[in-house]
């Protein structure tokens, strides 16, 4: 009966880190997107006259290239 050879259980990688930056990357399609700054600032517009309060900036996001909104 020939041996059969068992692969060794290969060695776990633990230290390996999950990327940092996915958890950007979901923050990037669960907000939303804007073509240009312009629009992502007429969108803040439009949502202090409901609630003057409200306090948002533009940033560019460089995943997908477009703007997001993002409480200051
Ligand atoms: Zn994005």
């Amino acid at each position: 009966m020939p041996r059969k050879n068992y692969p060794r259980s290969q060695p776990v990688q633990k230290n390996r880190q999950p990327l940092t930056t996915v958890h950007e990357l979901n923050n990037c399609h669960q907000k939303r997107r804007f073509s240009t700054q312009q629009q992502a600032e007429r969108e803040i517009a439009s949502r202090q006259l409901t609630d003057p309060q409200l306090l948002l900036a533009t940033y560019k996001c460089h995943w997908c290239g477009g703007w997001h909104l993002t409480s200051r």
